[in-house]
């Protein structure tokens, strides 16, 4: 059925990607749904995407779960390959179909997916459909992250289904819309370099190149460009991730989104006590991604990236590697920059001086020591209001704030200036995992969304340090220790 008050409403699809070859997708419609039932919709982002929120909750509906396909729009499940735990597998979105690419009025270009609504052809042995729990964590976290600051796939609704779906036990199934600058994954030029020719590879790069690098696509060297720029993307991404304590979980290739998003909101977690070894997912069992192992990760799969694009670099395997290399190895120096330049501010430090690296080391180090809160130590940095944690009692912090102060006393800015970009950089309240499990179980288990509502209102001014924020800055009860994540199935 082709919803003819479409153009009405703001939806404006194209279907750019369905012009490239034909083995980066099969055409697929989603399932069509029984009683759809919306549970929560994105308002800021319909009205950023100019589309009528009135609509959505009603007729609009059937869009965001399928049952209606907007005139433009042509569904497909994206092909895609990549590394799982380090070892190469065929995947593909085995419970997603791209709807389309909405237009926004202001000309920007996003994917419009549907999350759990159905089997494709890459789904094997899954039966393509998502969850409530899963579906709403997923939207809450990426919501989360988008208005910490960090570039993210975003979730404009989820809905649920009316159908039953077998898990570990019998759950209320969902379908979540998810709003992408693309789906372009590392895993999707692994998948044409090997299933694909060189000329399809041509192509896939420069849609790529089009899409998300335009300021490269005229120079001899787009190629070559285009690499270092994904390097960069990924680079400054990933310092954002670690300053504000950010675990992903499951950073396979096929997780990595050459846009230099977010993608993926499957067993990620936010960390409480500060601990570089920290793993949330119960399948991580050899902490392949802990915390402190996620900027290597990002490198070794940027690695996987170049050698899928290897033979657009140059006729020469050999100096097309060498090529590579150079661009891969700048990762860890512009991940380290980001890094350095995110802690001085987290700390209220001005310009650079030498010591500031020792003191943001040290600080670290004390944390980990004493097991302090990531989120909280910086929080009560900023607001000069120590608790009674341990850490601020011990000889070594007396002596670092020694040090931090006289670093302070150094630079021209104020106190209050000091304060104010401290403010900006670290979050006062982030998506704490009890806080998330709380809200989730009420929406799940008893169809409230009051708390919910709450956390997602707190969670969308984080750098606020408002009185509400208050309550959900306090630490997880006992009983919440340690948090364990599962892959959202
Ligand atoms: P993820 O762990 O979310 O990155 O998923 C890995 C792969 O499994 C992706 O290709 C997903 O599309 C696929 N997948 C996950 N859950 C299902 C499911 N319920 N049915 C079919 N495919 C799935
Ligand atoms: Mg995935």
């Amino acid at each position: 059925m082709v919803d003819d008050l479409q153009t009405k409403r703001g939806w404006n699809f194209e279907n750019s990607y369905s012009h490239l070859p034909q083995k980066l997708f099969t055409k697929q419609a989603p399932e069509p749904v029984e009683n759809p039932k919306l549970v929560i919709l994105n308002k800021a982002l319909s009205e950023e995407l100019g589309l009528d929120v009135q609509y959505l909750k009603s007729t609009g509906l059937n869009v965001l779960v399928g049952n209606s396909i907007p005139e433009g729009a042509y569904p497909l499940a994206q092909a895609y390959a990549g590394h799982q735990y380090g070892y190469f597998t065929m995947l593909g979105d085995g419970r997603a179909i791209l709807i389309g690419e909405h237009i926004t009025p202001k000309g920007e270009r996003f994917d419009i997916q549907l999350k759990g609504s159905g089997r494709t052809p890459y789904s094997r042995g899954g039966d393509g459909k998502a969850v409530l729990g899963p579906m709403l964590r997923e939207y809450i976290i990426s919501e989360a992250m988008y208005k910490l600051g960090i570039p993210t796939t975003r979730s404009l609704a989820v809905v649920t289904t009316g159908e039953n779906i077998l898990r570990e036990r019998i759950l209320p199934g969902a379908i979540l819309t998810r709003v992408a600058s693309s789906h372009i994954r590392v895993g999707t030029f692994q998948y044409i370099y090997h299933y694909g020719n060189i000329e399809d590879l041509r192509l896939l790069t420069d849609y790529t190149i089009l899409r998300h690098y335009l300021e490269f696509i005229s120079d001899d060297d787009k190629y070559f460009l285009f690499l270092k720029g994904v390097v960069h993307r990924q680079a400054k991404l990933i310092a954002k991730w670690q300053l504000v304590g950010f675990v992903h979980g499951v950073m396979n290739t096929d997780n990595m989104l050459i846009s230099g998003e977010t993608i993926d909101y499957g067993p990620c977690a936010f960390m409480d006590i500060y601990n570089p070894n920290t793993v949330f997912s119960s399948i991580d069992r050899y902490g392949r991604y802990a915390y402190k192992n996620q900027p290597k990760i990002a490198a070794w799969n940027l690695a996987r990236f170049a050698e899928s694009i290897l033979p657009l670099l140059h006729n020469e395997q050999e100096k097309a590697m060498k090529i590579a290399n150079e661009a891969i190895s700048d990762f860890e120096k512009i991940y380290y920059k980001y890094w350095l330049k995110g802690m001085r501010k987290k700390l209220g430090l001005f310009g650079e001086e030498p010591e500031d690296e020792a003191i943001i080391i040290e600080l670290l180090n004390i944390m980990e020591k004493y097991k302090a809160d990531y989120t909280n130590t910086f929080r009560e940095l900023t607001i000069g209001k120590l608790s009674s944690a341990n850490i601020y009692n011990s000889s070594e912090f007396i002596d670092w704030s020694e040090k931090w102060k006289e670093r302070l006393n150094k630079q021209n800015e104020s106190k209050e200036e000091s304060k104010n970009l401290m403010k900006m950089n670290n979050p006062s309240v982030i998506p704490r995992n009890y806080r998330v499990e709380e809200a989730l179980s009420a929406a799940v288990e008893n169809n409230d969304y009051c708390k919910l509502q709450g956390l997602l209102d707190v969670l969308s001014n984080p750098y606020e340090y408002s009185v509400e924020q208050e309550e959900y800055a306090k630490l997880p009860p006992q009983s919440h220790i340690p948090y364990i994540t599962y892959c959202g199935t």
